[in-house]
Parts: C-alpha cells; structure tokens; sequence
C-alpha cells in the first residue's frame, strides 16, 4: 500500500493526526493507497513555512521565478510516462488522454506562467505636473484548491500563476485523485525548489479546504469545483474581504445549426459529450439541435455512440474509463434514473458496465437521452458524466433562450457557416467562453472563467496574474 505525504516547507511528511484516507483505483473499486488526513495543524505549518518563504521568493527576479518553474516544467516531461500512469491509475481516464492532454498540459502550465511572468509589465499616467505607475504586488500566502477531473491540469494551472507572480502557496488537490500532487511534490525536491515556496496539504475538503479558507494569514483563494463549495468559501471570505477567484460548475449547450459542417461537427460532439467521461466542466451536456436535421443527427449520433467503448483505463482500445468514484459514480445514475421518471426517452446507454477482470469498478455507459423539456431538473442541475441531452429547436431566438436558461454560465458550443450567426449569438450567448465550429481550443492567453453560478473572476494569461497580485498606484509631483 502506498502512502502519501503532504509537503511542507520543503520536505515529505506525515500528517500530524497520524490518520490517512483511503485512495481507490476507480479502474478496479479498491482501495490502492493513502493519502494523508490532515488538519488544521498541518494547514498552519504549511501557512507558517509559507510565510517565512515569502521575502526571499517574492524578492528573488522574475528571471530566477521563471528558472524555478521551468526546471519544474522539464522534470514533468522527464518524467511524462511515469505520471500519466499515475494519473490514470487514481482517476480512472483513459492512458491515452493522461499522456496526450493531463501531464502535457501540466508542463505547459508551469511553462507558460513562466514565461508570462517576465512579460508582465505595468502602466504608467503621466499628469502635468506628475506622474502616476503602479506597482503590482504579489499578495503574501495564497492558497489553491482544486479538483479531481484534471488533476495535475488544474492544480500546477492555479500554483503557477501563483508562484511567478511571487506568491507562497498552500495548495490543497482533491482527496479523491491525490496521486500526482504527491509525485509532483518529488519533483519539487528534486528541481530544488526553495522550502516553503509551494506546500501540498492533502486532506478532505471540510478539514484542509475549509481551514485554508479561514486562515488569517492566507490572503486569496483561487478554487475551482464545485457551485456548492464556491458558494461554501465565498461565505466565509466576503466578511474578511478575502481575495477569490472561484471557477465551478456548468451545464454547456451545443448549440447545432442546419448550415453547420456536419461531420465536423459530429466528430467534435462526439468528443465534447463523452471525453473523460463527460467529467469536464466544459463537456456540452445540452445538445440543441435545428430541427431540420434533428432526426439525421440523433440516428447518426447514437451509432457513433455506441461503437465507443467503455473498459478498462490502461486498455487501448477504452474510449471511455471508469468514473472518478463510487459516490460519484452513484449521482450519474441517479441522474439518469430521474431522467427516466421526467419522461427521457434513453436513446443509447443509461447503464454500468462490467468489464471482464474489472467488476468491481466504476463505469457507465456512453447515454444520450431526448424528449425532455429544457427547464426540468436532468436539464438544468450539473451531471458531469457520460450522459448528454438532444433536444430540437426551430429558431435562433428559441435555442438562445434555452441555452441560456440555467443558473450556470460557464461555455457554450455554436455550430454554423453563416457567420453573421456565429458572432450574433456568439455575443448573446451568457457564457465566459464560446467556441465557434470547435470545441476545447485553448490559448493559455486567453482569459478563463465563467458567468452567473459558473465563476467569479478569470483565469489564463494575465488575468491570473493580475488576481495573484495587487495594484498599487504611486503619483509623484515634479514640482
Ligand atoms: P468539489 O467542490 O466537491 O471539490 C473541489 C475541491 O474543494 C476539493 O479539493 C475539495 O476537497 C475541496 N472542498 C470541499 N469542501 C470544501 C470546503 N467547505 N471548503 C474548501 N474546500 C472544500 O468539486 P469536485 O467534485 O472535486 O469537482 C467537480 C466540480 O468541479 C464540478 O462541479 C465541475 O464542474 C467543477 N469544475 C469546474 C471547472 C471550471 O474551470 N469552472 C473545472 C473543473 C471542474
């Protein structure tokens, strides 16, 4: 049985309760690992070894912030096979995605923040008789709390912003898929990152999480999951004027037109429905389509559909893998049992599955589910699995008013050739992000977010800089 340990000011250590979590493979449903069950003991010795970093990394040049990071990049890649394996054994994701996106992105993320770090520049407003700039200060101890979908993807996409800019970091990954955190925090010992720079405190949300949240010390919190959690630690930042950044959940519409590039656009729904098994917050769940070639496409997409396959992770020919954990994996059918009672007609899937030599583990079949209304519970809560709705629409105004019909707000996917259209409801799509005739596209410039209960704030490029940092402005008189 492997056990973790949190990292902190520098070095691995045990939690200091002593007491563990259980760590499942979702590939086989048994327990493989554990991961430290920490509490608010090990979160101040993480904040403290955070603050006594503070100075020297803040003052260090951004040159030597960017050397830091980048050495991290590299031993990611070194080390790409080894952590994809990783990734996929605690997740559940097929091999193939871990190696292809998860640990490629995680070193681009490290990469990218380094390189952006040395680019950041402030303004300067010169008066008559003044003149203004303002410094951008990085914030002391911030704390960075993230999922389990993409694991090693999100937790180096909030430290290192976080970092570059020249922050200490306490950083909590989700308890469910701590796995490659841990091995990154190797890395960090290896590449000789300073102590108390960066410090992983695994636990369970209500533990760790929450205790980072109230933490005097700790001045921002960038956190991405859930909408019940953001709203959990909004509360308790808003009264003490806690910087945060909150990026949560989503229920993305497709939205289909007649004109659109019809293969193109079948391939890509097949990918934006059902990659990582649906559980990324920005899969499209709500798929509308123009009437016209509704039955085309619900004919052609269930066949496509069914010919992906459902298996084992570590299996090649696995299109989708097993779902993240029990509970979750126990909400997906949930979901698809109300569907059924709101009157869903299941075209395709709607069940576990049982590979061979792999019983015990969590899978769900590829689903896809019409007749329902855009406003009942399946098509207004959050699923994030495997599971997508068709629905027809006749015209421009009536599919904006159901893509836009839910508290969320996160993406949107708009499928035409008429551009004029692409841009009129591209502009009133509610939506922090939009993709036109693609899906999942990204350029780490680009500001990330989402609106109504989808997010606060945006993340990528220099917007994450700006959050890690804060403005002030100095004017000075010539005269
Ligand atoms: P979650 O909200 O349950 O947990 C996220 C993290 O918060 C975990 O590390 C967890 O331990 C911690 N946490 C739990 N309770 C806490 C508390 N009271 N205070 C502080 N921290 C606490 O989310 P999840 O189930 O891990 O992830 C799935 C959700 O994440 C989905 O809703 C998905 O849409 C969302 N998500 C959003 C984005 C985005 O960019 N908007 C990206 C990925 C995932």
């Amino acid at each position: 049985m492997i056990q973790l340990q949190n990292y902190i000011n520098g070095e691995l250590v045990a939690p200091q309760s002593n007491n563990y979590l259980e760590v499942f493979n979702p590939a086989k449903g048994q327990v493989y690992a554990q991961a430290p069950d920490s509490n608010l003991d090990d979160v101040s010795a993480a904040v403290e070894a955070a603050s006594e970093a503070f100075d020297s990394w803040s003052n260090l040049s951004t040159n030597e912030r960017c050397r830091h990071l980048t050495n991290l990049a590299d031993l990611i890649e070194l080390s790409q096979d080894e952590l994809a394996l990783a990734e996929t054994i605690d997740n559940g994701k097929p091999l193939s995605l871990s190696r292809r996106v998860d640990i490629p992105r995680a070193s681009s993320n490290l990469r990218f923040f380094a390189q952006a770090i040395t680019q950041f520049a402030t303004a300067a407003h010169e008066m008559t008789d003044a003149i203004n700039y303002t410094l951008r200060q990085p914030l002391g101890v911030v704390a960075t709390i993230s999922p389990w979908n993409l694991p090693l993807y999100l937790f180096t996409w909030k430290i290192a912003p976080a970092l570059a800019a020249g922050n200490t970091v306490v950083a909590k990954p989700s308890e469910v898929i701590p796995m490659t955190a841990y091995k990154f925090s190797e890395l960090c010992i290896e590449a000789g990152l300073p102590k108390g720079v960066l410090n992983i405190v695994h636990g369970d949300g209500l533990k760790v999480g929450a205790e980072m949240t109230k933490h005097p010390k700790i001045k921002a919190i960038s956190f991405t999951g859930s909408t019940k959690v953001g709203a959990e630690i909004a509360k308790v930042a808003a009264p003490v004027f806690k910087k945060v950044s909150l990026e949560m959940g989503g229920k993305n519409p497709n939205l289909i037109f007649a004109d659109c590039d019809y293969d193109k656009m079948l391939h890509t729904t097949m990918l934006s429905s059902f990659a990582n098994q649906g559980q990324i917050c920005l899969c499209g769940s709500r798929i509308f389509i123009e009437e016209s070639i509704y039955e085309k496409f619900k004919n052609d997409f269930v066949a496509k559909t069914k010919q992906r396959q459902v298996g084992p992770p570590l299996d090649d020919n696995s299109k989708l893998g097993a779902i993240v954990s029990k509970p979750h994996y126990e909400k997906i059918l949930s979901y698809i049992a109300l569907a059924k009672e709101e009157g869903g007609e299941i075209l395709c899937g709607g069940n576990p599955v049982f590979p061979e030599g792999h019983e015990e583990g969590w899978y769900i079949e590829p689903t896809i589910i019409a007749g329902l209304p855009h406003d009942c519970r399946t098509n207004q809560e959050e699923i994030f699995g495997p599971v997508v709705t068709i629905m027809p629409f006749t015209s421009e105004d009536e599919v904006l008013e159901y893509a836009n019909s839910t508290v969320y707000g996160l993406s949107s996917t708009v499928w035409t050739e008429n551009i004029t259209r692409a841009h009129r409801v591209a502009k009133k799509l509610e939506a922090g992000i939009v993709w036109i005739n693609t899906w999942l596209q990204r350029d780490l410039r680009t500001p990330f977010g989402g609106v109504k209960h989808s997010g606060v704030g945006r993340e990528g490029g220099l917007e994450a800089l700006r959050f890690f940092t804060e403005a002030k402005n100095i004017c000075i008189k010539y005269e």
